[in-house]
Protein backbone atom coordinates (compact mmCIF):
# COMPACT_ATOMS: atom_id res chain seq x y z
CA UNK A 1 0.00 0.00 0.00
CA UNK A 2 0.88 3.53 -0.40
CA UNK A 3 1.39 6.37 2.38
CA UNK A 4 -2.04 7.47 2.15
CA UNK A 5 -5.75 5.62 2.98
CA UNK A 6 -8.89 6.44 1.58
CA UNK A 7 -11.48 7.29 3.70
CA UNK A 8 -15.47 8.35 3.61
CA UNK A 9 -15.68 11.57 5.69
CA UNK A 10 -19.67 12.70 6.60
CA UNK A 11 -19.25 16.49 6.63
CA UNK A 12 -22.66 17.46 6.97
CA UNK A 13 -26.88 16.06 7.13
CA UNK A 14 -26.47 13.56 3.63
CA UNK A 15 -23.00 15.09 2.75
CA UNK A 16 -20.05 12.52 2.35
CA UNK A 17 -16.76 12.84 0.51
CA UNK A 18 -13.50 11.08 -0.16
CA UNK A 19 -10.76 12.03 1.68
CA UNK A 20 -7.39 11.09 1.97
CA UNK A 21 -5.54 10.07 5.01
CA UNK A 22 -1.71 9.62 5.59
CA UNK A 23 -0.99 6.05 6.41
CA UNK A 24 -0.94 5.51 10.37
CA UNK A 25 2.27 4.19 12.03
CA UNK A 26 1.77 1.38 14.47
CA UNK A 27 3.95 1.99 17.80
CA UNK A 28 4.71 -0.58 20.61
CA UNK A 29 1.77 1.13 22.74
CA UNK A 30 -0.66 1.00 19.86
CA UNK A 31 -3.06 -1.03 18.60
CA UNK A 32 -2.62 -2.00 15.07
CA UNK A 33 -3.81 -1.11 11.73
CA UNK A 34 -6.97 -2.97 9.80
CA UNK A 35 -7.07 -3.13 6.32
CA UNK A 36 -11.02 -3.55 5.60
CA UNK A 37 -12.46 -6.16 3.70
CA UNK A 38 -15.96 -5.09 4.09
CA UNK A 39 -18.49 -2.98 6.51
CA UNK A 40 -21.81 -3.55 6.78
CA UNK A 41 -24.75 -0.95 7.17
CA UNK A 42 -27.61 -0.99 9.58
CA UNK A 43 -30.52 1.50 10.05
CA UNK A 44 -28.68 3.77 12.16
CA UNK A 45 -26.12 4.16 9.28
CA UNK A 46 -29.08 5.59 8.10
CA UNK A 47 -29.76 8.02 10.63
CA UNK A 48 -26.34 8.70 11.26
CA UNK A 49 -26.58 9.99 7.26
CA UNK A 50 -29.27 11.74 7.57
CA UNK A 51 -28.15 13.52 10.82
CA UNK A 52 -30.02 12.70 13.02
CA UNK A 53 -28.05 11.19 15.67
CA UNK A 54 -26.02 14.27 16.78
CA UNK A 55 -23.72 16.48 14.28
CA UNK A 56 -21.24 17.05 17.12
CA UNK A 57 -19.27 14.25 15.98
CA UNK A 58 -18.50 15.56 12.20
CA UNK A 59 -16.35 14.99 10.24
CA UNK A 60 -16.58 11.74 10.90
CA UNK A 61 -15.59 8.70 8.78
CA UNK A 62 -18.76 6.35 9.53
CA UNK A 63 -18.53 2.73 9.22
CA UNK A 64 -19.51 0.68 12.84
CA UNK A 65 -19.80 -2.87 11.14
CA UNK A 66 -16.15 -3.37 9.94
CA UNK A 67 -14.58 -6.82 8.75
CA UNK A 68 -11.10 -7.01 7.79
CA UNK A 69 -7.44 -8.42 7.69
CA UNK A 70 -4.87 -7.72 10.35
CA UNK A 71 -1.72 -6.02 8.20
CA UNK A 72 -0.28 -4.65 11.49
CA UNK A 73 -0.11 -5.12 15.06
CA UNK A 74 2.02 -3.92 17.66
CA UNK A 75 3.68 -6.85 20.10
CA UNK A 76 1.75 -5.99 23.01
CA UNK A 77 -1.13 -5.77 21.26
CA UNK A 78 -0.94 -8.48 19.20
CA UNK A 79 -0.46 -10.47 22.80
CA UNK A 80 -3.28 -9.18 24.63
CA UNK A 81 -5.64 -9.94 20.98
CA UNK A 82 -4.34 -13.21 20.23
CA UNK A 83 -3.28 -12.49 16.93
CA UNK A 84 -0.81 -12.07 14.28
CA UNK A 85 -0.72 -9.83 11.20
CA UNK A 86 -2.70 -11.85 8.27
CA UNK A 87 -5.35 -12.70 10.78
CA UNK A 88 -9.24 -11.98 9.46
CA UNK A 89 -11.00 -10.23 12.70
CA UNK A 90 -14.50 -8.64 13.12
CA UNK A 91 -14.26 -5.61 15.40
CA UNK A 92 -16.93 -4.27 17.62
CA UNK A 93 -18.35 -1.13 17.66
CA UNK A 94 -17.22 0.46 21.30
CA UNK A 95 -14.18 0.78 22.49
CA UNK A 96 -13.91 0.71 26.28
CA UNK A 97 -11.73 1.29 29.26
CA UNK A 98 -11.85 -2.06 30.14
CA UNK A 99 -11.39 -0.85 33.68
CA UNK A 100 -14.49 0.75 35.18
CA UNK A 101 -17.04 -1.13 37.05
CA UNK A 102 -19.87 -1.44 34.38
CA UNK A 103 -16.70 -2.89 32.08
CA UNK A 104 -15.58 -4.96 34.56
CA UNK A 105 -19.31 -6.15 35.35
CA UNK A 106 -19.33 -7.50 31.53
CA UNK A 107 -21.63 -4.24 30.68
CA UNK A 108 -18.83 -2.78 28.53
CA UNK A 109 -21.42 -1.38 26.07
CA UNK A 110 -22.28 1.33 28.25
CA UNK A 111 -18.60 1.70 29.79
CA UNK A 112 -18.37 5.14 32.09
CA UNK A 113 -14.95 5.78 30.47
CA UNK A 114 -15.12 4.90 26.78
CA UNK A 115 -12.28 5.22 24.39
CA UNK A 116 -14.12 6.44 21.96
CA UNK A 117 -15.70 3.91 19.04
CA UNK A 118 -15.35 2.84 15.25
CA UNK A 119 -17.64 4.36 13.24
CA UNK A 120 -20.01 5.94 16.34
CA UNK A 121 -20.18 8.99 17.91
CA UNK A 122 -16.55 10.09 19.17
CA UNK A 123 -15.22 11.58 21.94
CA UNK A 124 -14.15 15.30 20.33
CA UNK A 125 -10.52 14.74 22.07
CA UNK A 126 -10.15 11.62 19.33
CA UNK A 127 -10.20 14.24 16.18
CA UNK A 128 -10.84 12.99 12.68
CA UNK A 129 -8.56 9.59 12.45
CA UNK A 130 -9.29 6.42 10.51
CA UNK A 131 -11.57 4.97 13.25
CA UNK A 132 -14.78 4.13 11.48
CA UNK A 133 -15.31 1.21 8.56
CA UNK A 134 -15.80 3.52 5.79
CA UNK A 135 -12.37 3.34 5.02
CA UNK A 136 -9.29 1.39 2.92
CA UNK A 137 -8.24 1.11 6.64
CA UNK A 138 -8.72 1.30 10.60
CA UNK A 139 -6.87 2.54 12.79
CA UNK A 140 -7.02 -0.26 15.95
CA UNK A 141 -6.67 1.20 19.63
CA UNK A 142 -5.10 -1.13 21.95
CA UNK A 143 -8.43 -1.68 24.16
CA UNK A 144 -10.35 -2.55 20.35
CA UNK A 145 -12.47 -5.40 20.77
CA UNK A 146 -11.36 -7.82 18.41
CA UNK A 147 -13.08 -11.52 17.39
CA UNK A 148 -10.89 -13.91 14.68
CA UNK A 149 -12.86 -15.17 11.79
CA UNK A 150 -12.18 -17.91 9.15
CA UNK A 151 -10.64 -16.80 6.31
CA UNK A 152 -12.46 -18.76 3.59
CA UNK A 153 -15.88 -17.46 4.10
CA UNK A 154 -16.92 -14.42 1.47
CA UNK A 155 -16.26 -11.12 2.97
CA UNK A 156 -20.34 -10.18 2.17
CA UNK A 157 -21.05 -12.95 4.85
CA UNK A 158 -18.51 -13.20 7.10
CA UNK A 159 -19.58 -9.46 8.12
CA UNK A 160 -22.91 -10.49 8.90
CA UNK A 161 -21.73 -11.05 12.18
CA UNK A 162 -22.96 -7.97 12.97
CA UNK A 163 -26.37 -8.47 12.40
CA UNK A 164 -26.14 -12.33 13.63
CA UNK A 165 -24.95 -11.10 16.52
CA UNK A 166 -27.92 -9.07 17.55
CA UNK A 167 -30.20 -12.10 16.16
CA UNK A 168 -28.60 -14.07 18.73
CA UNK A 169 -28.41 -11.69 21.58
CA UNK A 170 -31.90 -10.41 21.14
CA UNK A 171 -33.49 -14.31 20.52
CA UNK A 172 -31.47 -16.27 22.44
CA UNK A 173 -29.35 -14.50 25.95
CA UNK A 174 -32.31 -11.90 26.09
CA UNK A 175 -35.56 -14.03 25.13
CA UNK A 176 -34.40 -17.39 26.35
CA UNK A 177 -35.24 -18.65 22.68
CA UNK A 178 -34.51 -22.98 23.29
CA UNK A 179 -35.93 -26.38 22.62
CA UNK A 180 -39.43 -26.09 21.49
CA UNK A 181 -39.87 -22.05 22.27
CA UNK A 182 -42.59 -20.47 20.19
CA UNK A 183 -41.08 -16.86 18.81
CA UNK A 184 -43.01 -14.17 17.43
CA UNK A 185 -40.74 -11.83 15.63
CA UNK A 186 -41.65 -8.50 14.50
CA UNK A 187 -40.12 -6.76 11.74
CA UNK A 188 -38.47 -8.35 9.18
CA UNK A 189 -35.67 -6.72 8.22
CA UNK A 190 -31.79 -7.92 8.45
CA UNK A 191 -32.19 -8.53 12.37
CA UNK A 192 -35.78 -10.20 12.14
CA UNK A 193 -34.59 -12.46 9.58
CA UNK A 194 -31.21 -13.26 11.76
CA UNK A 195 -33.22 -13.49 14.66
CA UNK A 196 -35.16 -16.40 12.65
CA UNK A 197 -31.81 -18.35 12.05
CA UNK A 198 -30.97 -17.55 15.78
CA UNK A 199 -34.01 -18.94 17.03
CA UNK A 200 -33.85 -22.09 14.52
CA UNK A 201 -29.93 -22.60 15.52
CA UNK A 202 -30.97 -22.82 18.85
CA UNK A 203 -34.11 -25.35 18.64
CA UNK A 204 -37.33 -23.22 18.72
CA UNK A 205 -40.51 -25.02 17.63
CA UNK A 206 -42.46 -22.51 15.60
CA UNK A 207 -41.33 -19.25 14.69
CA UNK A 208 -43.35 -16.47 13.21
CA UNK A 209 -42.96 -13.65 11.45
CA UNK A 210 -44.09 -10.46 10.75
CA UNK A 211 -43.84 -7.64 7.84
CA UNK A 212 -45.44 -5.05 5.92
CA UNK A 213 -46.98 -6.47 2.35
CA UNK A 214 -44.32 -4.49 0.85
CA UNK A 215 -41.77 -6.92 2.60
CA UNK A 216 -43.42 -9.73 0.84
CA UNK A 217 -39.67 -10.72 -0.59
CA UNK A 218 -38.13 -10.55 2.86
CA UNK A 219 -40.89 -12.99 4.26
CA UNK A 220 -40.36 -15.21 1.79
CA UNK A 221 -36.55 -15.25 2.68
CA UNK A 222 -38.03 -15.32 6.63
CA UNK A 223 -39.43 -19.13 5.18
CA UNK A 224 -36.24 -20.05 3.46
CA UNK A 225 -34.27 -19.31 6.33
CA UNK A 226 -37.06 -21.56 8.92
CA UNK A 227 -39.97 -19.00 10.12
CA UNK A 228 -43.38 -21.53 9.90
CA UNK A 229 -45.47 -18.56 9.73
CA UNK A 230 -45.40 -15.41 8.40
CA UNK A 231 -48.28 -12.47 9.12
CA UNK A 232 -48.45 -9.83 6.58
CA UNK A 233 -49.59 -7.51 9.40
CA UNK A 234 -51.49 -5.01 6.86
CA UNK A 235 -54.11 -8.08 5.39
CA UNK A 236 -54.18 -10.15 9.03
CA UNK A 237 -54.35 -9.37 12.78
CA UNK A 238 -51.49 -9.91 14.62
CA UNK A 239 -52.80 -11.13 17.56
CA UNK A 240 -55.47 -13.03 16.36
CA UNK A 241 -53.33 -14.76 13.91
CA UNK A 242 -50.60 -15.56 16.44
CA UNK A 243 -53.81 -17.03 19.00
CA UNK A 244 -54.95 -19.14 16.37
CA UNK A 245 -51.44 -20.74 15.31
CA UNK A 246 -50.30 -21.24 18.75
CA UNK A 247 -53.95 -23.00 19.97
CA UNK A 248 -55.13 -19.63 21.74
CA UNK A 249 -51.84 -20.11 23.98
CA UNK A 250 -49.93 -17.00 22.70
CA UNK A 251 -46.25 -17.16 21.91
CA UNK A 252 -43.14 -18.10 24.66
CA UNK A 253 -41.28 -15.02 23.65
CA UNK A 254 -41.73 -11.63 21.26
CA UNK A 255 -39.28 -9.56 19.84
CA UNK A 256 -40.25 -6.25 18.90
CA UNK A 257 -37.76 -4.99 16.00
CA UNK A 258 -39.75 -2.49 14.14
CA UNK A 259 -38.98 0.76 13.64
CA UNK A 260 -40.69 3.71 14.77
CA UNK A 261 -44.01 2.17 15.09
CA UNK A 262 -45.47 1.39 18.33
CA UNK A 263 -48.76 -0.67 17.64
CA UNK A 264 -45.90 -3.53 17.28
CA UNK A 265 -45.23 -3.28 20.64
CA UNK A 266 -48.84 -3.58 22.13
CA UNK A 267 -49.10 -6.74 19.58
CA UNK A 268 -45.83 -8.24 21.36
CA UNK A 269 -47.86 -7.84 25.05
CA UNK A 270 -50.66 -9.34 23.65
CA UNK A 271 -49.53 -11.85 21.51
CA UNK A 272 -47.24 -13.83 23.99
CA UNK A 273 -48.19 -16.45 26.29
CA UNK A 274 -48.92 -16.49 30.17
CA UNK A 275 -45.51 -15.55 32.21
CA UNK A 276 -43.94 -14.73 28.68
CA UNK A 277 -41.33 -12.71 27.45
CA UNK A 278 -41.12 -9.42 25.49
CA UNK A 279 -37.84 -8.14 24.10
CA UNK A 280 -37.80 -4.66 23.10
CA UNK A 281 -35.24 -3.78 20.45
CA UNK A 282 -37.22 -1.43 17.89
CA UNK A 283 -36.52 2.35 18.34
CA UNK A 284 -39.26 4.84 18.22
CA UNK A 285 -37.49 7.98 17.69
CA UNK A 286 -38.43 9.34 21.13
CA UNK A 287 -42.20 9.05 21.11
CA UNK A 288 -43.83 7.89 24.32
CA UNK A 289 -45.57 4.62 23.52
CA UNK A 290 -49.40 3.50 24.96
CA UNK A 291 -49.87 0.59 26.98
CA UNK A 292 -51.37 -1.34 29.26
CA UNK A 293 -49.40 -1.96 32.51
CA UNK A 294 -52.34 -3.88 33.52
CA UNK A 295 -51.30 -6.61 31.28
CA UNK A 296 -47.97 -6.76 31.75
CA UNK A 297 -49.31 -7.51 35.81
CA UNK A 298 -51.86 -9.89 34.56
CA UNK A 299 -50.26 -11.84 32.67
CA UNK A 300 -46.53 -11.86 34.45
CA UNK A 301 -44.52 -10.90 32.00
CA UNK A 302 -41.02 -9.98 31.65
CA UNK A 303 -40.34 -7.22 29.40
CA UNK A 304 -36.17 -6.43 28.28
CA UNK A 305 -34.75 -3.82 26.50
CA UNK A 306 -32.35 -5.14 24.23
CA UNK A 307 -29.29 -2.08 24.36
CA UNK A 308 -26.85 -2.98 21.80
CA UNK A 309 -25.23 -6.77 21.08
CA UNK A 310 -22.09 -7.95 23.37
CA UNK A 311 -19.21 -10.06 22.43
CA UNK A 312 -20.55 -13.61 23.68
CA UNK A 313 -23.29 -12.78 20.91
CA UNK A 314 -20.56 -11.75 18.33
CA UNK A 315 -18.47 -14.78 18.92
CA UNK A 316 -21.44 -16.83 18.74
CA UNK A 317 -22.65 -15.47 15.58
CA UNK A 318 -19.58 -16.17 14.17
CA UNK A 319 -19.25 -20.08 14.98
CA UNK A 320 -22.66 -20.29 13.14
CA UNK A 321 -21.27 -18.48 10.58
CA UNK A 322 -18.19 -20.61 10.16
CA UNK A 323 -20.58 -23.75 10.38
CA UNK A 324 -21.95 -23.14 6.88
CA UNK A 325 -25.00 -24.33 7.82
CA UNK A 326 -27.26 -21.42 7.35
CA UNK A 327 -27.99 -19.51 4.14
CA UNK A 328 -26.69 -16.30 4.93
CA UNK A 329 -25.88 -15.39 1.22
CA UNK A 330 -29.42 -15.06 0.49
CA UNK A 331 -29.85 -12.17 2.57
CA UNK A 332 -26.62 -10.65 1.15
CA UNK A 333 -28.45 -8.02 -1.45
CA UNK A 334 -25.87 -5.35 -2.17
CA UNK A 335 -22.27 -4.55 -2.59
CA UNK A 336 -20.86 -0.70 -3.51
CA UNK A 337 -17.39 0.67 -3.36
CA UNK A 338 -16.06 3.20 -1.17
CA UNK A 339 -16.70 6.36 -3.64
CA UNK A 340 -20.90 5.22 -3.28
CA UNK A 341 -21.31 5.14 0.10
CA UNK A 342 -24.08 7.76 0.46
CA UNK A 343 -25.82 5.73 -2.88
CA UNK A 344 -24.91 2.61 -0.30
CA UNK A 345 -26.81 4.22 2.95
CA UNK A 346 -29.56 5.55 0.31
CA UNK A 347 -30.25 1.67 -1.20
CA UNK A 348 -30.71 0.29 2.64
CA UNK A 349 -33.44 3.14 3.82
CA UNK A 350 -35.30 2.03 0.57
CA UNK A 351 -34.48 5.65 -1.33
CA UNK A 352 -33.55 4.54 -4.59
CA UNK A 353 -36.14 3.29 -6.57
CA UNK A 354 -36.86 -0.62 -7.34
CA UNK A 355 -34.13 -1.47 -5.02
CA UNK A 356 -35.49 -3.78 -2.52
CA UNK A 357 -32.44 -4.11 -0.12
CA UNK A 358 -32.04 -6.62 3.14
CA UNK A 359 -28.11 -6.13 3.66
CA UNK A 360 -25.84 -4.00 2.33
CA UNK A 361 -21.90 -3.59 2.58
CA UNK A 362 -19.08 -1.36 1.53
CA UNK A 363 -16.46 -3.36 0.08
CA UNK A 364 -13.54 -0.61 -0.45
CA UNK A 365 -12.15 -2.82 -2.77
CA UNK A 366 -14.74 -2.97 -5.11
CA UNK A 367 -14.83 -1.53 -8.34
CA UNK A 368 -18.16 -1.16 -8.81
CA UNK A 369 -21.45 -1.68 -7.36
CA UNK A 370 -23.09 -5.13 -7.32
CA UNK A 371 -26.55 -5.48 -6.75
CA UNK A 372 -27.32 -9.00 -7.60
CA UNK A 373 -27.14 -11.76 -4.23
CA UNK A 374 -23.88 -13.26 -4.60
CA UNK A 375 -23.48 -17.10 -4.99
CA UNK A 376 -21.96 -17.27 -1.47
CA UNK A 377 -21.73 -19.30 1.19
CA UNK A 378 -23.76 -23.04 0.63
CA UNK A 379 -23.87 -25.92 2.65
CA UNK A 380 -26.43 -28.36 3.37
CA UNK A 381 -29.05 -26.24 2.00
CA UNK A 382 -31.33 -29.71 1.44
CA UNK A 383 -31.12 -30.30 4.60
CA UNK A 384 -32.01 -27.08 6.01
CA UNK A 385 -35.52 -26.90 3.36
CA UNK A 386 -36.32 -30.70 4.42
CA UNK A 387 -36.09 -29.62 7.70
CA UNK A 388 -38.24 -26.69 7.73
CA UNK A 389 -40.85 -28.70 5.57
CA UNK A 390 -41.10 -31.28 7.90
CA UNK A 391 -41.94 -28.52 10.19
CA UNK A 392 -44.23 -26.68 8.59
CA UNK A 393 -48.11 -27.61 8.42
CA UNK A 394 -48.89 -24.37 6.93
CA UNK A 395 -47.70 -23.82 3.71
CA UNK A 396 -50.82 -22.24 2.91
CA UNK A 397 -49.93 -19.18 4.53
CA UNK A 398 -46.77 -18.52 2.36
CA UNK A 399 -46.70 -15.00 1.66
CA UNK A 400 -45.92 -13.40 -1.88
ZN1 LIG B 1 -25.11 -1.32 12.81
ZN1 LIG C 1 -15.29 1.04 31.13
Amino acid sequence: MGDTVRAAVQTGPRQIEIREFPRPVIGPDDGGLLRVEACGICGSDVEQFRGNLGQQWLPMVPGHEPLGILEEVSDSAAARWGVRPGDRVAVEILIPCRSCDLCLAGRYMSCRNRVGSHGGSQPASRGLGLWGGFAEYIHLHPNSILHKVRGDIPAEVAVMFNPLGAGVRWACHLGGVGLGSVVLILGAGQRGLSAVLASRAAGAGTIIVTGLSRDAGKLALAREFGADVCIDVEAEDTVGRVLEVTGGVGADVALELTPMAVQPIRDALAAVRWGGRVVLAGLKGGQPAELSTDLIINKALTVVGAFSVDSRAYAEAIRLIETGRFPLARMHTHTFGLPDVSRAIETLAGEVPGEDAVHVAIVPGASEPRGAAMPGLRSDEGATREGSALKRPEREQEMG
